[in-house]
This record gives C-alpha cells, sequence and structure tokens, in this order.
C-alpha cells in the first residue's frame, strides 16, 4: 500500500493529483494508476464528509452494476479504494484548503503541506445538508444527526419512536433502515410528494411502521440531556410536538466547492461547471468529476462513469503537452489486494483467541483481554453499515502497528453485542474507547487523527 506522508509530498511534481475519494475519485485514480502515471489521490479527511463520499453513510446499494444481490456502501468503497491502491495509487489522508488554478505546475495546499502538479481531477462530491432548526446543536449526536445509517443502531434508538426529515431516496431508505430498530418511524416530507424513485417510495408508503406527515416542517428540538420530542408545522399552521428520540436528516447537498474560491465558474447551486458532457473546466489541465459537477443524475455510477472520462482526458491532455512522467513496473500484474479478506473479519472465539494478537473482534476477546491484559487497550464500537467506522478501522490498525505489540485492539460490533454496547454507554459509531488496567482512559467519538490515539497510548505506556 502506498501512503504518502508529509515529507513525501515536497520536492517532486505529480502527473495527476485527485482530489475527494468517492466512486468519481477512485475510479480516475484506477484509471490513471493503470496509464502509469502513478496519481496521487487526497482522500480528505475533515471537509465535505468523511473519505469515501456519500455511499459511505448508506446501506445496500442495490443498482450499482456487477452486484446483482446488492453490496454495503462502505464496503464498494473498500474495495474500490483496494483497486486503486493495487495498481498503485498514492493516497494522502488530509483536506485540500485551497489551490492556485494560475501557477503551473498546479499548487494544491493540503492541511500540512503544499503538493505541486501538472493537473487535477476535482472530485469533491457534495456534504449532507442540515436544517438549521431551534437546539439543533445542543442535541447534535444526542439525538439529532445527518446519518441514520451511521447512527440507527445505537442503544437510545432502540424501539423508540423516531423520525426522518427529507422526500428523496435517501430520506425514504433511512426511513425503511430505521423501523428495524425503532418501535415507529416518521417521515416528515415539507412537500405532498415523495421526490424518491418509484420502487422506494412505494417501499416507505407499503411499511406500517412508517408514517407520512405530509406537509410539514420541523421547528424545533426539544429534552434534557437526549432529544425528547420534536416541535413541527403544517401547511394549515398546526403546531405538533411529536415524541421521538431520534431525529435524522435527509435533506440532499450541497456541491464541496469552497477551497476554490473563485477560481471555476460554478452554477447557481454551486456546481462547477463542465463543458457539456465532458469533464474539462474552463482551466487547461484541470478536470471535474462526479457529484461536485452533477446537480441531476448523482449515482454512484454515474460519478464513477465520470471519473473514469475525467481520468482520460487528464492522460490524454498530459501526454499532448509533453508532461505525464510514467512509471515502469517491475511487474505486469500487481499482487492481489486482498480485500475480500479483509472484508470477512470473523469474532473472535475461544478456540481462536489469541492474548498476544494485536487486533480481535468481538464480546469474547474483549472479556479476556480487559481483564487479563497490562496493555493498554484500543476498543472500536462499530456497526456493520457504519461508514466512518470502515475509515477508522484502518487508522486504528496503523496506529497498533507502529506501536508494535505495545497495545491491544478490538472491535466490538454494536448491533451483535448490544449488552456491552450498552455498559460502554455507547450513543453512535464510531466511539473509540482506551482502556489501561481495567480503566477507561480516554473516549473519541467519529474519526479522528491517527496521531490523537498514538499520542494518549504514549501517555499510557510512559
Ligand atoms: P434529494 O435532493 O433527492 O432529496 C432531498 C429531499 O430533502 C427532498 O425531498 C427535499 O424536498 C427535501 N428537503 C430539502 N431541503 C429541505 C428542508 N430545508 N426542509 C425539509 N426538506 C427538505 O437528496 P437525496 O439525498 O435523497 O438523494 C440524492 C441522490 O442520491 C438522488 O439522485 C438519489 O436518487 C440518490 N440516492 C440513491 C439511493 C439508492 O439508489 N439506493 C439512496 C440514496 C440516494 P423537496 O422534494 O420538496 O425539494
Amino acid at each position: 500500500m502506498v501512503f504518502m506522508n508529509k515529507t513525501d509530498t515536497k520536492s517532486e511534481i505529480e502527473n495527476l493529483v485527485i482530489i475527494g475519494s468517492g466512486p468519481a475519485g477512485y475510479t480516475a485514480a484506477i484509471y490513471a494508476a493503470r496509464a502509469n502515471l502513478q496519481p496521487l489521490l487526497v482522500t480528505g479527511f475533515n471537509s465535505g464528509g468523511i473519505p469515501g463520499g456519500q455511499l459511505m453513510t448508506t446501506t445496500f446499494v442495490e443498482n450499482f452494476p456487477g452486484f446483482p444481490d446488492g453490496v454495503m456502501g462502505p464496503e464498494l468503497m473498500d474495495l474500490m479504494k483496494a483497486q486503486a491502491i493495487r495498481w498503485g495509487s498514492k493516497l494522502l489522508e488530509s483536506d485540500v484548503i485551497s489551490i492556485d488554478a494560475n501557477k503551473r505546475p498546479i499548487k494544491i495546499k493540503t492541511l500540512e503541506d503544499e503538493i505541486f502538479s501538472h493537473s487535477i481531477i476535482i472530485a469533491t462530491g457534495a456534504s449532507a445538508n442540515r436544517l438549521g432548526i431551534k437546539n439543533e446543536d445542543q442535541f447534535w449526536s444526542k439525538g439529532i444527526s445527518a446519518c441514520a445509517i451511521c447512527d440507527g443502531a445505537t442503544p437510545q434508538f432502540r424501539d423508540a419512536e423516531l423520525a426522518v426529515v427529507g422526500g428523496g431516496d435517501s430520506a425514504c431508505e433511512e426511513a425503511v433502515y430505521l423501523t428495524k430498530y425503532g418501535s415507529k418511524v416518521n417521515l416528515i416530507v415539507r412537500s405532498d410528494n415523495l421526490r424518491a424513485s418509484a420502487a422506494m417510495a412505494d417501499r416507505v408508503k407499503a411499511n406500517s411502521k412508517i408514517k407520512i406527515h405530509w406537509n410539514t416542517t420541523v421547528e424545533e428540538a426539544v429534552g434534557n440531556d437526549w432529544l425528547e420530542k420534536i416541535k413541527t408545522l403544517n401547511s394549515t399552521s398546526e403546531l405538533k410536538e411529536i415524541n421521538v428520540k431520534g431525529l435524522f436528516y435527509a435533506i440532499g447537498h450541497t456541491p464541496n466547492t469552497r477551497f476554490l474560491g473563485n477560481q471555476l465558474p460554478t452554477d447557481e447551486k454551486g456546481y462547477i461547471k463542465c463543458n457539456p458532457g465532458r469533464p474539462e473546466t474552463t482551466i487547461d489541465g484541470i478536470f471535474a468529476a462526479g457529484d461536485v459537477v452533477d446537480s441531476e443524475w448523482r449515482q454512484g455510477v454515474t460519478a464513477a462513469g465520470s471519473g473514469c472520462m475525467a481520468a482520460l482526458a487528464a492522460e490524454r491532455w498530459l501526454s499532448i503537452n509533453g508532461l505525464s512522467q510514467t512509471i515502469s513496473r517491475s511487474h505486469t500484474e500487481p499482487e492481489k489486494s486482498g480485500a475480500s479478506e479483509f472484508l470477512k473479519e470473523k469474532d473472535t472465539t475461544e478456540e481462536t483467541f489469541d492474548f498476544n494478537s494485536e487486533w480481535q473482534k468481538g464480546s469474547y476477546a474483549l472479556r479476556k483481554l480487559y481483564h487479563e491484559s497490562s496493555k493498554p487497550i484500543l476498543v472500536i464500537f462499530s456497526s456493520p453499515s457504519c461508514g466512518p467506522c470502515h475509515v477508522l478501522k484502518p487508522q486504528l490498525k496503523r496506529v497498533i502497528n507502529e506501536l508494535q505489540g505495545e497495545v491491544q485492539g478490538i472491535e466490538i460490533d454494536i448491533d451483535k453485542d448490544q449488552d456491552i454496547a450498552k455498559q460502554a454507554g455507547i450513543n453512535g459509531t464510531p466511539t473509540v474507547q482506551l482502556f489501561k488496567d481495567k480503566l477507561l482512559k480516554r473516549q473519541w467519538k467519529g474519526v479522528k487523527q491517527r496521531s490523537e490515539f498514538k499520542d494518549a497510548i504514549k501517555t499510557l505506556l510512559k
């Protein structure tokens, strides 16, 4: 695997930098890497949602060709990433904060560094919108979430009444998904129709656990430590209170173009303008692909297709301008990615438990190490469809690996090990807890930089 360190980026000029790690970014990387351009893909970290893009926060993707029985969104992204790496793409886990499109080579500023490249593909996608209702900040992650798929399995939502806002495919998918956990799901739709595809809308309407509130908006969140109810308003100005423990937003997205300043023309909604049906922007050597240019189709498969076009166009442009420096491969067939093995990790049992193993899974391993290990233990609480967990897990494994056996990692699936999740007070995934000598030393929620975990572990090892 080729991961970039900060210092690796300084001196050389890249052929192609791809900004963004959704289907468009990874497909562009696969094509450019197979053209021996060794592209550098900046995955994004905090801005514009999590690395991997919107499919990281979806459940089953049933319309991506090649998966007749559907594939989990995060799993599909793991596979794309593995494919990009297998062919020699370099990955940099950081956010791009600005580019200087007037300079040649183009200057790209990340959180830590400056990179220079002859060409770039912008594939930064779009981010989930928030409603901005009263008390939203107070109850954010304490009942309000923009990702039902990530947080739905948390104990607070079990058998509780929940609400989803929106009328698109995301809202419908999330409402159906939440019926697995909640006692009832209220779908709050601001108009009198669902924008979702007919198949998805039919599924919602046929589900007896979902109640649709038409022509209704959410005005306020109410509760104490946790969300208890929402106040809604309908088109006849009727104010209502609905008792819900969870409120999930699925109200569309805004394209991630802020880092561009005003260097590239965008439409009124902020989507980058390209030549119609083509990946070229108005600036030579800068291409764009995926949802950041597409306010209309916004599918995983269309994003992947446009990523492919952008990579082919960039390759052609580099070659015409005599700028590409291709690598030569020592082996024409790169090593297999091993991604399918990674995706099939099993729970540790009494038979498979290894006291010295760096990484194990499930409650058996946790109980054993918690009581018997003298080393720090890093526990990641995940759920099967949690995209951010897919981002965080390899990061934690790298930290543990770098600390050469001085710390042990365990993954707990909160869906499977509900009692442990309850005992540990987990209210969202991913949550990471760091234990030493049976004491909880630190807790993190969401995806964090590797250095945060490493520093905390090192303090315990002193
Ligand atoms: P959409 O833009 O399609 O839908 C957004 C929804 O939120 C609309 O119903 C909109 O209402 C509503 N909305 C927007 N702003 C507000 C607001 N301030 N208050 C209340 N409601 C609001 O976004 P999605 O995320 O649902 O879908 C994006 C794309 O991804 C689509 O192309 C979709 O097909 C695709 N997708 C596909 C999936 C699949 O195939 N499995 C799953 C999820 C998404 P209104 O209709 O009144 O504008």
